[in-house]
């Protein structure tokens, strides 16, 4: 059985009090669910604290970004082993917004991917195509691309810290929903590419988590299809009961 995952990802938003409410709200809120893994990702300031204040809970943290470099000159940044040094085991790559905004590449990320595993840190690898893409129909053509330059040079071994999330740029923070059909049409396709070039037992070990305007209205029909193994939720992971409600959708 693959996990289930539930990932918050809170972009550039709480500062430390904020952050201290919502994780509160969302302890009181968390029921554990057997098989089903919950993991916030706070801005860089507030990891360490939301480790601690998660320190006895099942809910897990992740980060939203790294370099890939392991130290040195490179003002501004953030490194593995920093995050690792606070107790953060999981990083968010390749989100739409780091690669479209700062201009992040497939084979910048590949770097990011390999820095990552090094520090024997999971990685929630972001892929997903542009609504020009959908319309030209390039939509499986980019999201294979994305994979091969940032993933396929894994070896058997590390795809075992490999979470993917599918997000179609065109449905994040946009309120508009892939549906469940194309979401599932997606996955199977992503499923099927590993699984030509890694064989099928490593690509059903897997988990693709869907992400792009989840709510808890709409969370348990995308989840129920096969290949969708949870979700990646943005605006909604900011609202502990709208979180916790698509936590509780599986
Ligand atoms: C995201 O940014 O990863 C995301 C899925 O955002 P939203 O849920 O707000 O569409």
């Amino acid at each position: 059985m693959r996990d289930k995952i539930v990932a918050g990802n809170w972009k550039m938003n709480n500062d430390l009090a904020q952050t201290e409410d919502l994780l509160s709200n969302i302890k009181n809120l968390y029921k554990e669910n057997e098989g089903v893994r919950v993991i916030v990702a706070p801005s860089f300031t507030n990891l360490y604290h939301s480790f601690e204040s998660l320190r006895n809970s099942k809910i897990e943290v992740a980060a939203q970004n790294m370099n890939e470099n392991s130290e040195g000159a490179f003002t501004g940044e953030v490194s593995a082993r920093m995050l690792t040094s606070v107790g953060v085991k999981i990083v968010i790559l390749g989100h739409s917004e780091r690669r479209a905004i700062f201009k992040e590449t497939d084979e910048l990320l590949a770097k990011k991917v390999d820095a990552a595993l090094e520090n024997d840190m999971e990685v929630i690898f972001c892929c997903g195509e542009e609504l020009n893409e959908r319309k030209a129909e390039k939509h499986f053509e980019i999201v294979k691309q994305q994979l091969e330059k940032g993933l396929f040079h894994l070896s058997e071994e590390q795809w075992e810290k490999i979470i993917i999330a599918y997000e179609p740029v065109w449905a994040i923070g946009t309120g508009e929903t892939a549906s469940p059909e194309q979401a599932q049409e997606m996955h199977a396709f992503i499923r099927k590419s590993i699984s030509e070039k890694f064989g099928s037992e490593l690509a059903n070990k897997i988990a693709i988590l869907y992400g792009g305007s989840v709510k808890p209205g709409n969370a348990q029909e995308i989840f129920a299809k096969e290949d969708v193994d949870g979700g990646l939720i943005g605006g909604a992971s900011l609202k502990a009961e709208d979180f916790m409600a698509i936590a509780n959708a599986f």
